[in-house]
């Protein structure tokens, strides 16, 4: 007789980052219920059971088949009570009692609009909700200062929940490109985050930027930002030099080369002509719904000055959420394995590199404390050998 649970448990290991994980869902209704709740959780700052919801739903992505009774999660890393009960009342009823009621809640409402500004965080959302803020109008006639990237965030609020489509990444990334290459010949960029596990759509853009010679890229983001910032294509931005030696991650922590890792949080002004000119070959009817829907959302948020939300709504531009990252090229494998994601993923290889492997990964280095000493890497094939794990490709990395 074969043990059925053993079989199981080998086809689903416990560790995300051993698995592979497409972005072929069957089990959507299940993943969807468990997902809302770690969100409630995360919003809530309830990291712990966040990811617990987390795990549970990576676990049933990475399921090849729908499931359609409890027996069959028998063995499967990763379902504590919690989430059992969840599936469980899915699969009896159509839906989770407790997620419909999360949904419903005045709170997660609140939460979900206030945290949708660019900028508000669940700890400042939870203290305007504390003053009976729960909407953008109550938000606007409070009497509250917000910051440079919260009024941004107001002021492109329905842009910036709108998803960003792989079309409107692209027409980014030759802007960006266009940029990095005016500032510094030779300059390599790479599409990170979601779009490159191959998504559809995402909240926003991500870029990693290096140059082959290293030392070259120092210097690099507020040069290409001044370039953007001159041509107009920026509507907000904050460039922040690594914060990497200042974190509590751990033992990861390489001395002097560390702090030239620069970001930049921004929003684009992504004219629509720029996108239309790379979606050429594709479809209209793939832009119009979104066009469409655009066009008659009314905007909650008044836009800037006078002439009002009719022109808002007919400009021909969007704003866009980009990130860009600079790396230089000596950590470069690490950057673009730590920013590719999931996050899902990220947080299971550091989790694996530390309990299973006595072993710190960061977005910088890997640092092995049995041999006290960082392992190099100079793609992503070596770092994933390093750590002992079997190389998933980003594709796979939907965890
Ligand atoms: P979406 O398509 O919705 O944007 P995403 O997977 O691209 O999803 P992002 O929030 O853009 O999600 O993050 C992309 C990756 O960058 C994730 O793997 C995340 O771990 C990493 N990341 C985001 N913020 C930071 C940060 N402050 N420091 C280090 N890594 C980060
Ligand atoms: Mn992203
Ligand atoms: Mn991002």
């Amino acid at each position: 007789q074969v043990d059925e649970s053993k079989e199981v448990e080998s086809i689903v290991p416990s560790y995300a980052c051993q698995r592979r994980t497409t972005l072929e869902n069957h089990n959507t209704v299940f993943t969807d219920a468990l997902s809302l709740l770690a969100e409630s959780a995360e919003l809530s700052d309830e990291d712990g059971r966040g990811v617990a919801f987390r795990r549970a739903a990576a676990v049933l992505k990475a399921l090849h088949s729908p499931v359609t009774d409890l027996l069959q999660l028998r063995g499967l890393p990763c379902l504590g009570g919690h989430s059992l009960r969840v599936i469980k009342d899915v699969l009896e009823n159509g839906a989770s009692s407790e997620v419909e009621c999360t949904k419903q809640s005045e709170r997660f409402k609140a939460l979900k609009v206030l945290t949708g500004i660019f900028g508000v965080g669940s700890k400042t959302a939870e203290r305007w909700i504390r003053e009976g803020i729960h909407s953008l109008p109550q938000l606007q006639d409070s009497a509250h200062t917000l910051n440079r990237a919260q009024q941004a965030g107001l002021e492109h609020y329905d842009d910036l929940n709108q998803p960003v489509t792989k079309a409107e990444g692209d027409a980014i990334g030759e802007i960006v490109a266009k940029a990095v290459m005016s500032v510094l010949p030779g300059v390599q960029i790479t599409l990170i985050g979601g779009f490159r596990r191959g998504k559809l759509t995402g909240h926003d853009v991500d870029f990693l930027i290096t140059h082959p010679e290293e030392g070259r890229e120092v210097g690099l983001m507020p040069k290409v930002v001044s370039w953007l910032e001159s041509k107009g294509f920026l509507l907000y931005q904050k460039t922040t030099r690594n914060s990497y030696l200042e974190s509590k991650d751990g033992p990861a922590r390489p001395s002097s080369n560390m702090d030239r890792f620069e970001r930049c949080f921004s929003i684009f002004k992504l004219p629509e002509d720029a996108k239309q000119g790379t979606t050429q070959t594709e479809t209209l009817t793939e832009d119009t719904p979104e066009d469409t829907c655009r066009l008659t959302t009314p905007s909650l948020v008044k836009d800037e000055g006078s002439e009002s939300t009719k022109r808002a709504n007919l400009k021909p531009w969007r704003a866009v959420r980009v990130d860009l990252v600079v790396s230089p090229i000596s950590q470069f494998a690490f950057a673009l394995l730590g920013w590719t994601g999931s996050k899902l993923f990220e947080r299971e290889l550091r989790r694996w590199a530390g309990h299973e492997k006595a072993m710190s990964l960061s977005s910088h280095a890997l640092y092995d404390n049995t041999q006290s000493k960082y392992l190099r890497a100079s793609s992503e094939e070596e770092i994933f050998a390093h750590l002992g794990l079997e190389y998933i490709p980003p594709s796979e990395r939907n965890a």
